[in-house]
């Protein structure tokens, strides 16, 4: 197969090589899970359990009947403690479901399912929805819905994006190591779903063992493997889409609207093990790393267990910490409070020293038009900044600002530090809350 690359990107330094090699640990359950009503692109989910009620490890806790929804289930056995509204990694606070670990480990059933190919599509993007699966590559987008888009669309070929190419993170690297006829069953259960035999995983070159280890996966399939150039921001749908089968996806329109799926790898392991093992999504493997952590691990992690717990285990030093980020350092989410909970969507935890942040003040915009060229969706990243100083929003718009990834690109390359990828989010929120 051959690489077309796509647009603009920028290669900040990868810092993956303290983890790459990290086998995954498994994080002890905490004493208190913290699972919040909202761990997906959508609306908050209805509590189905009480203050006091035991529930068992496994049980779905939360659902709604909207259409972009999917369950949350707890991630231990125990006593509901509390249901409140606490604070949230992606911002402000949410309704979170307080558990308090009976230490029992029991589980609810788990209805296994020993041959999938006989389970219609219907029923397979049932089960997938039940056992609350999301897209894993940090959008948390409910996988049900991506997996059957609507019928007079003709999907083509599954992408796989196993690019990981945020630096620090090495959870999706380590998941195709470790857990590779996994990622790859869970390919099939989604070709089989999607109804196609074209199938292609595209991984960074830095990653060259998990390339070689899913080649070795892949015999005897359809599937194949893509190395691609490592290149920031190789794993936005568009840009892989564009690297890997040389498509340009039209502003506004949806990666099927050329025929192609794309989901993550570690959300193809969570298929698998939703399908054939009937397990719900209640841990994620994340990158705890930064140089103000001593012992950078790739750990399991029981969604609901508070960060300040997993960065107790890596060894914190909170004196050398200048900013500490849930997801990669390119668009992570820095965090004000360690009494945060990983989530469904969490990837990693970094905790960056002043030296790693290299933050300078901002300075008047030279026009060099680096911003422009690093963007990969062929934006103008200045023009937002100059409109979003006059607040003027619909302006923006014009200028396809919803087209924009906040992959924080253009904010990486301006050499005077403007800080446009915070004037994109402003303009976006406030365009989001004018349609209200
Ligand atoms: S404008 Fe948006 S998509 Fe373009 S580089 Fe900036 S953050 Fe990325
Ligand atoms: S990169 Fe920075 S200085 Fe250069 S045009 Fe863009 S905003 Fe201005």
């Amino acid at each position: 197969m051959k690489f077309f690359g796509f647009k603009g990107g920028v290669h900040p330094p990868e810092n993956k090589i303290e983890t790459q090699n990290q086998l995954i640990q498994r994080l002890a359950a905490p004493k208190m899970v913290f699972i919040p009503l909202l761990q997906h692109i959508g609306v908050p989910l209805l509590s189905s359990v009480k203050i006091g009620e035991r529930v068992l490890k496994g049980q779905m806790i939360g659902d709604s009947d909207a259409f972009l929804s999917v369950p949350i289930h707890s991630t231990v056995s125990g006593i509901v403690k509390k249901i409140e509204k606490l604070p949230f990694p992606l911002m402000g606070v949410v309704e979170t479901i307080v558990i308090e670990n009976d230490l029992q480990d029991e589980w609810v059933d788990l209805k296994k399912i020993e041959n999938w190919k006989e389970l219609s599509k219907e029923d397979l993007l049932k089960v997938i929805r039940s056992k609350g699966i999301v897209g894993l590559g940090g959008a948390a987008f409910p996988t049900h819905i991506k997996l059957n888009p609507p019928k007079d669309v003709k999907i083509d070929t599954l992408l796989l994006n196993g690019a990981e190419c945020e630096p620090y993170l090495n959870s999706d690297n380590r998941v195709m190591i470790e857990e590779p006829l996994k990622v790859i069953e869970g390919i099939k259960i989604m070709m089989h779903i999607l109804n196609v035999d074209s199938a292609v995983i595209g991984i960074e070159d830095n990653k060259e063992e998990a390339i070689e280890v899913m080649k070795k996966a892949i015999l005897g399939t359809s599937i194949k493997v893509m190395p691609l150039k490592t290149m920031y921001p190789q794993g936005g749908e568009k840009s892989l889409i564009k690297a890997i089968l040389n498509k340009e996806v039209p502003s506004g329109k949806l990666p099927s609207s050329v025929g192609v799926v794309v989901n993550n790898t570690t959300t193809a392991a969570a298929i698998y093990d939703a399908v054939v093992n009937g397990l719900p999504l209640i841990d994620k493997v994340i990158t705890v790393a930064g140089k103000a952590i001593r012992e950078p691990k790739n750990l399991r992690v029981l969604i609901g267990t508070q960060i300040s717990e997993v960065l107790e285990n890596c060894g914190y030093n909170e004196e050398e910490v200048k900013k500490l980020v849930m997801g990669g350092p390119m668009m992570g989410m820095a965090q004000l409070t360690l009494e945060v909970p990983v989530i469904k969507g969490t990837s990693g935890i970094l905790a960056l020293t002043k030296e790693e942040t290299n933050y300078c003040k901002p300075k008047a915009c030279i026009g060099c038009g680096k911003c422009v060229d690093a963007c990969p969706m062929s934006l103008e990243p200045v023009m937002y900044a100059r409109l979003a100083e006059f607040s003027e929003w619909e302006k923006m718009a014009k200028y396809h600002l919803m087209d924009c990834i906040e992959c924080g690109s253009c904010s990486y390359i301006c050499p005077s530090n403007r800080p446009l990828t915070e004037a994109i989010k402003i303009g976006k929120a406030k365009l989001r809350s004018m349609k209200k």
